[in-house]
């Protein structure tokens, strides 16, 4: 969500003592192959690795028949064999929009991390490194050596952290870039700013090769919308603030109210929820140039259509059935209406304000969707630890969004591995199964084309032929540099760590305003 504070209080991740591997060679046998490039599903598949990199994907034989053993490849002694027949594998998931916990939420990072994990999530992108740039990197090189249970990590500072005052000329601007990248940060992440230094610091940033996200806040918006940001070099936007602007024919700003005040949550939310009403309609002259221009720019939307979904479906949201197990309490009462606390904005949230939202995500996914159609690049992001969603989890609503948006679940999952790969500008190691790529994939029992549900921790519900109402699904493995995590023992642990804070704390969930 929006602004930073680098005050580092969450605790790091411990040293890892989950996972198995990597093993000089693995092979995954008898998968279906659901790869992240849009290729049908296929298998069964052998799926060979040696250490960390896939080495031989072969295909062993056909649907319902026997496989016949001298086809397969063979196992070299030192050696681990992982039968998945006839289970699902997919490339691990890149969550492009992945806070690493924060203070106010309480959530240290072994929590959000093992909840990533659990969920298949093998590749994040922390978005205005909350915890501070070092401490990010410092998790990222821990987890680059698997000395932690921990996704890959690509850390983006947001724009001016770190600097001693405000950022307020062009030259200013392109120091402080220079500056990021000589610590190491992998890109910027943006929230506004005027436009001659937006423009240096966007220039500078492509110039040294890194990539930028930007969140457009209203405060900075009126004169910098999203295609300002694409043509000075931005790489992907966040959200969608900035794009209705961009698509506005009758106004130059939003239709503030004479009582809007930024600072009131409430405000700020429900008058978002009318914006797309305000841009120019779907198909039209307006609404066509801008998404062409964002499309020869070879721009990318990362929409993180799940953490606005409170708005349109507050119970949903706040009633969510994994609360109950997974949610620590601190975050839980950071969720709560607050007059303080960022996106705990139902200081008085009712049918009006859920029935414009509703309205308003049907103009924003026609836009999404028909992006992609024409060919433009669509990512999934969480942006958990706000508005109810909780890490992990809400990537996987995510993926149901943008299959309601239009996308075909075949997609859905590039937009979930490829596509972010490519955002990050690593499609060349991840997003797709592939000789020479990492070996991080996720392997589940159901087929989540089928039920994109069976990918939740707490998996879909089913009645058996025997009447018996049974849950199924939930990721089996997630394999991230050719370790085998057991998800579901990642998310015991997380389960464990709730019940003790719970413990700690006497606390006992209650929905709001019930004694
Ligand atoms: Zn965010």
């Amino acid at each position: 969500m929006f602004g930073f504070t680098a005050t580092a209080q969450v605790e790091k991740a411990p040293p890892r003592t989950e996972g198995e591997g990597p093993w000089p060679q693995l092979i995954i046998r008898g998968v279906t192959l659901i790869n992240g490039n849009g290729a049908p599903p296929t298998g069964p598949v052998d799926i060979v690795v040696e250490n960390n990199k896939i080495s031989r994907v072969q295909t062993v034989g056909y649907p319902g028949v026997p496989i016949k053993q001298e086809s397969r490849p063979k196992l070299k002694p030192g050696g681990k064999e992982l039968d998945a027949e006839g289970m699902f594998l997919l490339p691990g998931f890149v969550d492009v929009h992945g806070h690493i916990g924060g203070e106010a939420q309480g959530a240290d990072a072994e929590y959000v991390f093992k909840l990533w994990m659990a969920h298949g999530i093998t590749t994040v992108r922390d978005p205005s490194a909350g915890n501070g740039l070092d401490w990010v990197l410092d998790q990222k090189k821990k987890s680059a050596t698997n000395s932690i249970v921990a996704p890959r990590i690509f850390a983006y500072t947001a724009f001016g952290q770190g600097s001693e005052g405000p950022i307020s000329n062009p030259e200013q601007a392109r120091s402080w870039v220079r500056e990021n990248a000589k610590k190491g940060a992998d890109g910027i992440k943006f929230f506004g700013a005027p436009p001659a230094i937006m423009e240096a610091a966007l220039e500078e940033n492509k110039k040294l090769g890194l990539r930028a996200a930007a969140h457009h806040a209203q405060m900075a918006v009126a004169k910098w919308n999203v295609l300002h940001s694409a043509r000075a070099g931005l790489t992907s936007m966040e959200h969608w603030y900035g794009l209705p602007e961009a698509l506005f024919t009758d106004r130059t700003v939003q239709d503030y109210p004479a009582d809007y005040n930024y600072n009131n949550e409430q405000h700020r939310f429900s008058e978002a929820g009318k914006l797309w009403e305000q841009a120019a309609p779907p198909y039209s002259e307006k609404w066509n140039r801008v998404m062409n221009e964002l499309l020869e720019l070879d721009f990318t939307l990362s929409p993180t259509f799940n953490i606005y979904e409170a708005s349109r479906d507050l119970m949903r949201a706040r009633t969510a059935e994994w609360h109950k197990d997974y949610t620590l309490p601190s975050l839980w009462e950071f969720y709560q209406p607050s007059k303080i606390s960022h996106g705990s904005y139902w200081h008085y949230w009712g049918t009006e304000e859920e029935i414009a939202w509703k309205r308003n995500y049907q103009l924003w996914m026609t836009f999404v969707n028909e992006y992609k159609n024409r060919g433009g690049r669509v990512t999934a992001g969480s942006d958990s630890g706000f508005i109810f969603q909780l890490y992990g989890f809400a990537f996987i609503r995510e993926l149901e969004l943008l299959r309601e948006a239009g996308f075909h679940p075949m997609e859905v999952i590039m937009a979930a591995t490829l596509n972010g790969a490519e955002a990050l500008g690593v499609a060349d190691q991840l997003g797709s199964v592939e000789v020479g790529k990492l070996a991080d994939f996720v392997i589940v029992e159901e087929n989540p084309l089928a039920n994109l549900k069976v990918l939740y921790g707490t998996g879909a519900i089913k009645l058996t032929e025997d009447n018996e109402v049974v849950r199924v699904g939930g990721v089996k493995y997630t394999i991230k540099d050719g370790i085998i995590y057991d998800a579901k023992a990642l998310l015991d642990d997380v389960k464990t760590m709730v019940e003790k804070r719970k413990q700690d704390t006497e606390f006992e969930l209650k929905q709001p305003g019930v004694e």
